[in-house]
């Protein structure tokens, strides 16, 4: 079976969060099922660095504006098809913000654009690989189903929700030029609001949805989660799906793990003490205390600003911090402000940097994350395989693979980390220092860093419940 998997970004070449890493790492778990993905990415300047000058597989004279071409790239294990259109992806930045943040203003033409190639792939484009169904990520690749729907094509068509806050909201003014037939721009097309939405025109268009876990499948049901969209995703409940993410063991492995200077499994958990000490030589901590830490967007869907108000006490209780992450600026402020007044306390790391994530994973002792909400979540999987035990708010993914280190739970054995709620100052304060308390118990530590390592990470069960799926629409098409 051919799957055509449609993403705006893809770990390693381009990735800004979640969705590029399981963009990168599905399609060799969905192989074992005998599905062959090609993944359409588009070319931004960084990933066409890679291209070269091979012969395009596909050309548009005019696609939105200018010309563009399909290249297919083998690379890292994936099979993409690049979409280089200078026009719209050849450009300083991120793939969805300029230098400064700011978002690109034509965002909604360069995945329309995005989207409306990945229909021309449906529809046969290509006659080497014309796929069997189509799985769009997120509001960029959205709107591909609903391209599909309006060209007749029968390709079943699932979207993939990372992320049910991005939706690609944009003015009505847009619509013309999608290039959508008229009747698209009623309520059961486009239509959002008032303006269009891609996210909702293709789960509107959709055979059917699924999002990151099943949690999150049940709780953006409600309003508090829903983020308006609930009703479309109460109508529609019978076809969504919540299937929880897996990581790239092979990537995140802490026995071979380039990143890190010593590697160390369960059942050598004495050896992760070096990679501990370079965690304090590279954020300038002194020794003492327990190391928590965050690999994160420093934004409010993290609970990032809950967090910042809560270091003067939780470093009064002894704790240190090793903070990577950037995002809102005042949050990032908050941060940077905290470590200056805490020297060898807190540390911050501001931007991406990938190899430093690994680090942190491999020597801190516990990961934070305290998301207000959180489809999946990657960085306590992480933890969990690297012995970092993580603390996490009881929402979405994180409630679904984080086992809580309750009295019960550490006596059967089975405690992974910590959960709490509600997000506020004094829950996320207790979750902290009750974990603080059961670290100073080093066999009762090690237990629980044991268990979470032995947790089952990889994707070979939600691979198949994607491949379960697909087959199943296919069949049905
Ligand atoms: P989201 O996609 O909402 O940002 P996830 O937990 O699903 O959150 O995925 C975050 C991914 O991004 C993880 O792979 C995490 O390690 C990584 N990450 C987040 N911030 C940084 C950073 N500043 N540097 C390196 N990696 C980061």
């Amino acid at each position: 079976m051919k799957l055509l998997s449609i993403a705006s970004e893809v770990f390693p070449l381009v990735k800004t969060g979640g969705l590029a890493d399981v963009a990168g790492a599905l399609p060799a778990a969905l192989s074992r099922y005998g599905i062959e993905t090609r993944t359409l990415l588009p070319g931004y300047r960084g990933v066409m660095a890679r291209v070269g000058k091979a012969r395009p597989v596909h050309q548009w004279a005019n696609l939105f504006g200018g010309p563009a071409r399909l290249h297919a790239l083998a690379t890292d294990g994936l099979d993409l098809l690049v979409l280089d259109a200078p026009h719209l992806f050849d450009r300083p930045g991120g793939p969805y913000a300029d230098e400064n943040g700011r978002d690109h203003a034509d965002n909604w033409m360069r995945f329309a654009a995005f989207s409306r190639a990945a229909a021309d792939i449906a529809a046969g484009a290509l006659a080497a690989f014309v796929p069997d169904i189509v799985q769009a990520h997120d509001w960029q690749a959205a709107l591909a189903l609903a391209y599909m729907k309006y060209d007749g094509c029968r390709t079943p068509g699932v979207i993939t929700i990372h992320n049910l806050a991005f939706q690609g909201q944009f003015g009505l003014d847009v619509f013309p030029a999608l290039g959508l037939p008229p009747e698209a721009a009623g309520i059961d097309g486009v239509e959002y609001y008032g303006g269009v939405g891609f996210l909702k025109a293709g789960m509107n268009a959709a055979r059917a949805i699924t999002t990151v876990s099943p949690t999150y499948a049940s709780e953006i049901r409600t309003p508090s989660f829903g983020m308006g969209l609930e009703g479309l995703v109460n109508a529609r409940a019978d076809v969504l799906h919540g299937i929880v993410n897996g990581i790239d063991t092979e990537h995140w492995n802490p026995a071979a793990d380039p990143h890190i200077p010593s590697s160390f499994s369960a059942s050598s958990l004495k050896a992760r003490a070096r990679n501990r000490a370079a965690l304090e030589e590279r954020f300038g901590l002194t020794p003492d205390g327990m190391i928590i830490a965050i690999v994160s967007r420093l934004t409010w869907q993290k609970g990032m600003d809950v967090l910042a108000g809560a270091l003067d006490t939780l470093v009064g209780a002894g704790i240190r911090f090793a903070v990577l992450g950037s995002g809102e600026p005042m949050i990032e402020s908050a941060f940077l402000a905290a470590a200056a007044r805490h020297r060898g306390r807190i540390g911050v790391a501001t931007g991406y940097n990938e190899p430093l994530a690994h680090l942190i994973q491999a020597g801190a002792d516990a990961v934070l994350v305290p998301s207000r909400f959180e489809p999946c979540g990657l960085t306590q999987l992480y933890g969990l395989r690297y012995g970092c035990v993580p603390i996490v708010a009881r929402t979405g993914g994180l409630a679904d693979t984080v086992i809580d280190a309750n009295d019960a739970a550490v006596a059967a054995g089975v405690a992974t980390g910590f959960l709490f709620s509600p997000l506020d100052h004094g829950t996320l304060v207790r979750a902290v220092l009750d974990a603080a308390r059961l670290h100073r118990d080093p066999r009762l530590w090690a237990g629980l860093q044991k268990q979470g390592m032995k947790s089952d990470l990889g994707w070979g069960r939600s691979a198949r419940r994607y491949a379960e799926l697909f087959t199943t629409l296919a069949k049905a098409a």
